[in-house]
């Protein structure tokens, strides 16, 4: 029998489930072929990770990714997930660390399964509602927005808000202390953790339809360059958009302009158009097209690469759906809100 530490952490000859969860989470995560860096390590479950993204907190003994949403949780989980095997296989593995038998008392089903159970749209609705409302247009946000030409009226209009990194972590615990870590993991709002740890402020940009909030999707101030050279993702959602970019003016009896990201949408929006967003050409989804049905659109898409290897397939299915569509000539390499803006410039 191997004699390791964990062995020794335990003098009874049998342990209990609790107590393995006491087992320093760093000598399993060593044991299991992580290579450590200080506390966080490179995520198991995701690549690529230039910055490890795991983090390990040895007060609590748990483990967990800024990326991942579902990697996280206690020595258990860490053996269970990285060796992808089930609860009683990753028991019997940390057996053979500890070098004894585990007594196995399962700790209620009905908890696992409240924990399993994803929110209700209301309630994550509510949840992201406060965070929103707590996070006002602040200078740093305002700076960018009016920089791309965005006046204030229209962003507040569309409930755009913004964060330092410092006001969402205290407002995180806020939110922990009212809603539980399990419903704030479920909500989506633990992915902004990705551009906060990185020092960045990041504008707010809810995804609405009717009075609900489905989503948020956080930008942080970087430009690409800046951002791909630091390798950062400019932008983290809560959830993949299932709705459009202010989905409502779908309703619209007037032509929609559907615009690629939301700095887009809210430069036709401020000029009274009925505008749409879209994430990108290469992200739109099946059901948006039958949302358009029997609309007239005015695609006013960047006319780029995306665009070019898109443009078929796009025409194809609109025509397919019967949705009456033309095309905003964008000079080359340019997009709509630079268009409006150097148009303005030059006339004075
Ligand atoms: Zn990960």
């Amino acid at each position: 029998m191997v004699i390791s530490r964990a062995s020794l952490l335990f003098r009874r000859n049998s342990v209990t489930l609790e107590e393995v969860k006491t087992i320093p989470i760093l000598d399993v995560a060593t044991w299991l072929g992580l290579k450590l860096r200080g506390r966080s390590a490179h995520c198991f479950a995701h690549t690529p990770d230039r910055h490890p993204s795991l983090v390990f907190n040895l007060r609590r003994n748990t483990f967990k990714c800024y990326v991942c949403p579902e990697i996280r949780g206690s020595v258990i989980d860490l053996v269970m997930q990285v060796s992808k095997c089930s609860c009683k296989e990753a028991i019997k593995m940390l057996e053979t660390y500890a070098g004894k038998p585990i007594r196995y008392r399962p700790s209620g089903p009905s908890l696992k399964r409240q924990q399993d159970a994803s929110l209700s749209p209301e309630y994550k609705g509510m949840i992201l509602d406060t965070l929103l409302q707590a996070a006002p247009l602040e200078k740093e946000g305002l700076r960018y927005l009016v920089g791309r030409g965005i006046d204030p009226d229209t962003a507040l209009r569309m409930g755009v808000g913004s964060l330092r990194p410092e006001t969402y972590q205290s407002l995180f615990r806020v939110l922990v202390s009212l809603h539980g870590r399990s419903a704030l993991r479920r909500s989506g709002l633990t992915h902004f953790f990705l551009l906060a740890k990185e020092g960045l402020s990041f504008l707010l940009f809810p995804y609405r339809s009717g009075k609900r909030t489905h989503l948020i999707k956080a930008r942080c101030l970087l430009t690409k360059e800046e951002a791909d050279g630091r390798n950062i993702r400019r932008f983290v959602a809560t959830e993949p958009a299932e709705i459009l970019y202010n989905q409502d003016a779908v309703q619209s009896t007037s032509p929609l302009y559907l615009c690629e990201g939301e700095i887009d949408t809210l430069t036709m929006i401020q000029r009274g158009y009925a505008a749409i967003g879209i994430p990108g050409v290469n992200s739109f989804r099946d059901d948006w097209f039958k949302s358009l049905a029997g609309k007239e659109v005015i695609l006013c898409l960047d006319n780029d690469e995306a665009w070019e290897k898109a443009s078929e397939w796009f025409n194809a299915e609109f025509s397919r759906h019967g949705i009456t569509h033309s095309r905003f000539s964008l000079p080359a390499g340019m997009d709509i809100n630079q268009y409006f803006q150097q148009k303005e410039v030059c006339l004075g």
